[in-house]
């Protein structure tokens, strides 16, 4: 819509045929189909082909068609038709891959989607952004990132930044009036907020008159590149260590090659081997098994109510040490109720309020004036805290909306966790009240005067004391304390920072929020796994320690500090004792960057977690960022690596399990991968200098590299989870995922397989000459591999972890097994394969000899592996 911000709001309604009721569902429907929806249009997507064409840009797989070209050319047709057939099954595979799991981070992708309020067909709704159309009110307020254009239509000191239009990083004042000029720039359209900006104060409501690639937003980015997944450390690190493995491997075959051809072998045939013993030996599935089994390990944990939006907080979740939680909703219950209320040095139990004290009633009447959320049987709208103040209400039978009617609302001073009150102006008779509700802490300092039935009076020191103790009283049991004072204003103010003082004190309200019953058990999950859980909460902090101290996080009060103290603490003063505290109370946005940097500074891997605002730096500064799903903003889930979608600790601690068995699970697949590689190369080279002749065909090689591998790779790390890992310290995360002992366990896995496959080998040569001993080397190699399958499932023996729980490896198992005896019993096939007719005799030798390195795996297992 052009120069809107020179349109009046009632000229703006009308031309979008906006009524009072917002739009209606079948005027949605009609718009959208018009203009389709609030999205920007997104390129760079691949297309399947693309996808699949890509498989062929491996150099290996080119240095493999080039070698069928070859063949062909040289009459050996049949060879050339296998590698092929070998080559495009294998980019089949890669592109299922490839696409299962592009579809499992597009559906986390949609899980994590931005939402937007918006009033329609009379009432408040929630929508995702993209279903937003033009005309619909939209309700903005601190925390948001505004998903469309529009005209600001009622202000609540709404500030917005909107430097991704503009540059501009400071936060920028909205303002309601009409703009008289023409041909204004952006950043001076101040009635006007826009698609890609962040409401940082206030809050307002806006009609919307572009959205999509209509926006200024839209016509700036003109195409969104798709946001191109990074490799994960893993990955990086793994297609590091694959082409150094490469260019050992290249010399092993240059190695083989030249030894073939002074044992007078033709060049050809030579040649064919040589890139045969390359593919096998290079394990060029590593990296697409790490994206698939991380993809198909996030599906599962968005299952379990954690939202993966970062690839790499799988990985690391694994490696956390320390998890920093909110306490309100993440660590409790976020139900509030209120319990007492303190007014006139009395306590009084919220079931026990007298109808006809006039002040009590006050202190209620106050609370639901200076708040904003909505509760009645079916819903309950707005923060927890202040649906407790709305429900204390109907024991004087006062209805939030009625009252808010009857005395209405002039002007305000929104919520802030920093300052930690919230003031309101309300019209109330012929007179003007300013109510400030908030910390008492910080609402005491600003009173100086007190109100009692007898009327207003000073307010004493002895006045101070008693309220104080009253506080901490409140505190020590767990409850939640609100102060509430108010004064007398001229209705015409403004209300600003600079009038929460001089008030007069009216009483307190105190309101309990139990702990989650699955946070105890939780924190001493995390305990036993070598975690430390941190409470980082902006509640008083002798609340935040009676919680924590139910719920195990800590065992001396001690152990608590406040912000103000972590203030006055040098960064190097706060590292040395950051071990020692495990509660933060009354923390600001900026403790938390700290809390979280000297715990890194001390070489730990730290998990925080965040709502607000504010918490986005804080939430970026750590390991793992995670937001709340629930009552988080849409800035903190847009900074976190992980979104919860209940809002709950247990959630995070089931997370990093998750995490750990994921990564052991890659860890196994590349094991099976490489053991079995070893075994290939290590039995070429031992028939090479032992001078025998090749044992296998290069079709053999690649059959089971490319062919009856991939999948027990997969298999493997789809392994189902085990509840050991939490009984473990964290891993350290700069320690490789090749550790020296894994890689000696490789190298004997591998050498035991390559005996056996070399014995049988030697079996055949002996009795039945080469071709019946290549096809028996093959069919061990082959088989012993896939059995080995069983013994990478896990530490401890299979038989202690359950022979059948993982059935995609026995489906695996059962496939390449079948594949297998297709190929040497199916006798059309022998030629194509070049695999010799077997004696029964053979087979058994073939059989027994896979088994062994089973066999001897789990017999070591089971006698030096200790169960955790
Ligand atoms: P956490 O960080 O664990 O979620 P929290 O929810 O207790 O902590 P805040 O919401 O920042 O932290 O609240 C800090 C303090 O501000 C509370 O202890 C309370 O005294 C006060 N407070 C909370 N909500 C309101 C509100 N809606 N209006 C006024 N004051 C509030």
């Amino acid at each position: 819509m052009k120069e809107v911000y020179k349109k009046s709001v009632e000229d703006i309604k009308e031309i979008l045929g906006v009524g009072s009721d917002g739009l209606s569902d079948a005027e949605v429907q009609k718009r959208r189909e018009e203009y389709g929806y609030n999205e920007l249009r997104e390129s760079g997507k691949k297309t399947v082909l693309q996808v699949f064409m890509e498989q062929f840009k491996d150099l290996l797989v080119i240095i493999l068609v080039g070698a069928a070209v070859i063949s062909m050319f040289l009459g050996n047709v049949e060879s050339a038709i296998v590698i092929f057939a070998v080559i495009i099954l294998n980019a089949i595979l890669g592109t299922v891959q490839h696409i299962k799991a592009e579809q499992s981070l597009n559906s986390l992708k949609a899980l994590s989607s931005p939402v937007a309020r918006v009033f329609r067909n009379g009432s408040k709704i929630e929508i995702p952004s993209r279903e937003v159309v033009v005309g619909d009110i939209l309700f903005l307020e601190a925390g948001d990132y505004v998903s469309a254009d529009g005209r600001i239509i009622e202000n609540y000191s709404i500030q917005v930044n909107e430097s991704s239009l503009t540059g501009e990083s400071e936060s920028v004042v909205k303002e309601l009036y009409t703009i008289e000029a023409s041909n204004v720039p952006i950043g001076d359209r101040k009635n006007m907020i826009f698609a890609g900006s962040l409401v940082t104060y206030g809050r307002a409501e806006m009609i919307v008159t572009d959205i999509g690639m209509s926006t200024e937003l839209g016509k700036v980015a003109t195409l969104l590149e798709t946001t191109k997944e990074k490799k994960t450390p893993l990955q990086v690190s793994l297609d590091d260590f694959g082409k150094k493995l490469a260019m050992v491997i290249l010399a092993i075959c240059i190695l083989v090659f030249s030894l073939n051809i002074y044992r007078g072998y033709v060049l050809i045939d030579s040649f064919m081997f040589a890139v045969a013993l390359a593919v096998a030996a290079i394990p060029e599935a590593l990296s697409s098994i790490v994206t698939i089994v991380l993809a198909l390990g996030t599906q599962k944990m968005s299952k379990q109510n954690a939202i993966i939006r970062k690839l790499q907080a799988v990985e690391s979740l694994g490696s956390v040490s320390v998890i920093c939680s909110d306490k309100t909703g993440t660590l409790t219950q976020n139900k509030m109720t209120v319990k007492n209320i303190y007014v006139e040095d009395e306590i009084i139990d919220s079931n026990k309020l007298e109808i006809n004290n006039k002040l009590q009633e006050k202190l209620v009447l106050m609370g639901l004036l200076c708040s904003d959320a909505i509760s009645d049987e079916e819903k309950e709208i707005g923060d927890p805290t202040e649906v407790a103040l709305i429900n204390l209400g109907r024991i004087y039978e006062l209805k939030e909306l009625s009252i808010r009617e009857k005395y209405s609302r002039l002007n305000e001073i929104p919520f802030d966790s920093d300052r930690k009150l919230m003031s309101t102006l309300n019209k109330i008779g012929d007179k003007a009240s300013m109510i400030t509700k908030g910390a008492l802490d910080v609402l005491i300092d600003r009173c100086t005067s007190i109100e009692s039935t007898e009327g207003i009076r000073e307010f004493t020191q002895e006045d101070r004391e008693k309220i104080e103790k009253v506080n901490e009283e409140f505190s020590k049991v767990g409850l939640r304390v609100l102060a509430f004072a108010y004064k007398e204003v001229d209705e015409n103010t403004v209300i600003t920072l600079e009038d929460e003082k001089e008030l007069t004190f009216v009483g307190l309200i105190s309101m309990m929020d139990p702990p989650r019953e699955e946070s105890a058990k939780a924190v001493e999950a995390c305990i036993s796994a070598g975690i430390k859980p941190v409470m980082i909460t902006g509640d008083h902090k002798i609340t935040a320690s009676a919680i924590a101290k139910e719920i195990g996080i800590l065992k001396d009060e001690s152990e608590a500090m406040e912000g103000y103290e972590l203030d006055m603490l040098s960064d190097e003063e706060l590292k040395e004792k950051v071990e020692k505290i495990s509660v933060y109370a009354r923390v600001s946005p900026e403790n938390k960057i700290r809390i979280v940097r000297a715990w890194q500074d001390k070489g730990n891997v730290v998990a925080m977690t965040g709502d607000g605002v504010n918490d986005a730096p804080a939430l970026k500064q750590s390991d793992i960022g995670i937001a709340m799903g629930i009552t988080g903003t849409e800035v903190a889930k847009d900074a976190a690596a992980m979104v919860l979608t209940d809002d709950n600790f247990a959630t995070i601690v089931k997370a990093v399990s998750n995490g750990r068995n994921i990564y052991e699970n890659i860890k196994n697949s590349i094991r099976f991968l490489l053991s079995g590689n070893t075994a290939g190369i290590i039995a070429v080279l031992y028939a090479s200098l032992a001078a025998l002749p090749i044992p296998f065909a290069p079709v053999h090689l690649l059959f089971i590299n490319l062919l009856t591998d991939s999948l027990p790779a997969i298999a493997l790390g789809l392994e189902p989870h085990k509840a050991s890992v939490m009984k473990e310290k964290p891993r350290d995360i700069n320690s490789p995922i090749l550790s020296k002992s894994l890689g000696t366990e490789i190298f004997i896995e591998g050498f035991i397989i390559a005996v056996c496959t070399m014995i049988a080998f030697r079996i055949g040569l002996f009795y039945d000459g080469n071709k019946v001993a290549s096809t028996m080397a093959f069919a061990t190699l082959c088989l012993s591999r896939l059995v080995h399958g069983f013994n990478c499932r896990g530490k401890e023996s299979v038989f202690k972890i359950g022979l059948f729980t993982n059935k995609y490896l026995w489906l695996a198992f059962g496939l390449g097994l079948a594949l297998l005896n297709i190929v040497l019993l199916v006798k059309p096939l022998g030629g194509i394969f070049q695999v010799e007719p077997l004696t029964i005799h053979n087979l058994k030798i073939i059989y027994g000899l896979s088994i062994l390195p089973f066999i001897l795996v789990q017999i070591y297992k089971l006698i030096f592996i200790k169960a955790k």
